[in-house]
């Protein structure tokens, strides 16, 4: 077997066989295979797709590219979460908690942000002390203690979706639903959880923004997930508006916890709310997530698990040095505001980054003051924007040329949970 026949199959429109993927997958882990061929397979596998066999055989070789992780020591039932990423998207933080609290083991192993969206572990690096590097012994343990941990996931875990999406990164070879599917169901099985509900998103500011796209995601996903014993269900979610009133790190760490205080945005309570009665019910349990989250115990959950990875819950957020207001130019109501446009203010800002290996700023971000819907004025603020460095400002500003929409039209809410994919 060799490589150059892996691809001319591909390029071709053949199949290939378990035995030439097999082959391809370990030998790309194993440097035996280069970058090149390997581009070129990616790039023929974005034209021409994977059929079902071929997509089951590839993910199951990602996995099996690394370990495993064993949760058969946690005695309550395992199921967890994972989103394709928003602008403001700050759920995971309180349903980790709130599902825990209702009785089950959640192990969120997570990524960081690039782009646009923020991510998990950036987001919680906010609060001082608090370390996303955990060992597998220590991951174990703070599930047994506490039901939740949020964590980086371990080099061990699919090293060869590691590899391979950093070379997607740099081809053009990321907007493949087989593609993208199996890297982040390879990840998810490797984690050992025994169920998953999956938050994918649609509208502008998702990762694949028509409803058509995210559905066919769904699906694929969810068909591995079942594929392979974890019990699977995704909601589509709306993207169009940032999630909430904050993008930024830090900000939307005290976003979440206004959430598990039983305040917070009423959007982000909603599809906090939606997911955790998904994660609830596919782990068997009977318990009500709304008057979990009314009665304090969630978070009570949350700050024993910042407390388990040495943050101080209590310690108050970096805050930023520059702050600056961008304000409404004529009067109405707020139609639409673009959430990839507030996603890319909050990353101009500092608070995400262009490369891998940047740093993020914990206090930089946008703090939302109007959402659609509501009425504005002429000269009434719409944003803040913050960030340790005014030298950011006009950049940002100029992310946000074309941010709004204010009208005297009447005001079309969008759905927030738009369909439910299950098996
Ligand atoms: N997130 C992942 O983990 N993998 C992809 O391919 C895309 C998004």
């Amino acid at each position: 077997m060799n490589a150059l026949d892996v691809i001319r199959t591909k390029r071709d429109g053949g199949e290939l066989t378990d035995a030439q993927i097999r082959f391809f997958l370990d030998g790309y882990t194993a440097g035996r295979i280069p970058d090149e061929q390997t581009s070129a397979l990616l790039m023929a596998i974005v034209f021409r797709g994977l059929t079902a066999r071929e997509l089951a055989t590839w993910t199951a070789t990602m996995i099996d590219s690394g370990a495993r992780l064993d949760l058969s020591s946690i005695s309550r039932p395992t199921v967890d979460k994972h989103s394709t990423g928003g602008v403001g998207d700050k759920v995971s933080l309180p349903l980790c908690p709130l599902v825990a609290a209702c009785g089950a083991a959640v192990p969120q192993l997570s990524g960081r942000g690039l782009g646009h969206t923020g991510g998990t572990l950036d987001k919680l690096e906010a609060i001082p002390g608090w370390r996303a590097r955990l060992g597998n012994e220590e991951v174990l343990r703070i599930l047994r203690d506490v039901g939740a941990v949020i964590c980086a996931a371990s080099d061990d875990l699919a090293p060869a979706d590691r590899k391979l999406y950093a070379l997607r990164d740099v081809t053009g070879t990321v907007e493949s639903i087989p593609l993208i599917a199996s890297s982040i169901m390879s990840k998810k099985i490797a984690e050992g959880t025994s169920a998953l509900v999956l938050d994918v998103k649609t509208g502008g500011g998702a990762f694949l923004p028509p409803i058509e796209k995210a559905r066919e995601l769904a699906q694929t996903m969810v068909g591995i997930g079942e594929r392979n014993g974890v019990r699977t269900v995704a909601l589509i979610t709306d993207m169009e508006w940032p999630l909430g009133r904050t993008a930024g790190n830090g900000l939307e760490v005290a976003e979440a916890v206004e959430v598990l205080a039983g305040g917070g945005p009423s959007d982000v309570v909603e599809v906090t709310l939606a997911l955790a009665r998904e994660m609830v019910a596919l782990a068997g349990l009977h318990a009500d997530p709304a008057a979990m989250l009314a009665s304090g115990r969630a978070m009570d959950v949350w700050r024993a698990m910042i407390r388990a990875q040495g943050g101080d819950p209590d310690a108050p957020l970096p805050q930023a040095t520059e702050r600056e207001l961008v304000r409404a130019t004529t009067t109405g109501t707020l139609q639409h505001l673009d959430a990839r446009a507030v996603g890319n203010a909050a990353w101009r800002l500092g608070a995400g980054r262009a490369r891998k290996e940047d740093p993020v700023s914990p206090s930089a971000g946008v703090r939302i003051l109007v959402k659609p819907g509501e009425p504005v004025s002429t000269g009434q603020p719409l944003l803040e924007l913050l960030t340790d460095d005014v030298a950011r400002i006009p950049d940002a500003l100029i992310a946000l040329a074309d941010a709004f929409v204010v009208s005297h039209a009447p005001f079309r809410p969008r759905l927030l949970v738009h369909e439910r994919l299950s098996q």
